[in-house]
């Protein structure tokens, strides 16, 4: 079924020149591009947007990495996205992606990982809803 996913391309990424290799990783897997927007993240919107890690020992260094300069949002929809783009993205840790995958390729290390992708379709929808209005879905 289609389905829709929200990623992110991450300041690390984006900092490296790296946004249009990507991109072009992205839409080679059949990803169609919804909607997409670059911009600086507020503090209050990333604190926000990784609430869920609230506590945890990483999350005032991911904030403040997620800040750290502009990212690029977009929302992708194909297949299965949610699962593919977890795919194409490889795990959290980029030591241990495969071959390929956008982490092995541009991620430094488990913090600064190149890209963001939800990891269910409900999240995404929440997530989706987070940076893009209806109208902005095309
Ligand atoms: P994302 O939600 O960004 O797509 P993910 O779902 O693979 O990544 P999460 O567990 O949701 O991983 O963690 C969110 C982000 O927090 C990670 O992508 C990474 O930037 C950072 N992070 C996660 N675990 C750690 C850790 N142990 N140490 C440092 N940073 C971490
Ligand atoms: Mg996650």
């Amino acid at each position: 079924m289609l389905e829709r996913t929200l990623s992110i391309i991450k300041p690390d990424a984006v900092a490296a020149g790296c946004t249009g290799k990507i991109l072009a990783m992205i839409e080679e897997a059949g990803f169609r591009i919804l909607a997409l927007r670059m911009q600086r993240l507020r503090r209050e919107q990333a604190e926000q947007f990784y609430e869920v890690h609230r506590g945890k020992h990483f999350y005032e260094s991911l904030v403040r990495f997620m800040t750290e300069g502009p990212v690029v949002v977009m929302a992708l929809e194909r297949e299965d996205a949610v699962a593919r783009l977890r795919d194409l993205m490889g795990p959290t840790d980029p030591a241990k992606a495969g071959e390929g995958t956008v982490r092995k390729l541009y991620g430094t290390n488990i913090e600064r990982n190149a890209i963001h992708g939800s990891d269910a379709p409900e999240t995404a929808e929440r997530e989706l809803r987070f940076f893009f209005s209806t109208s902005e879905l095309v």
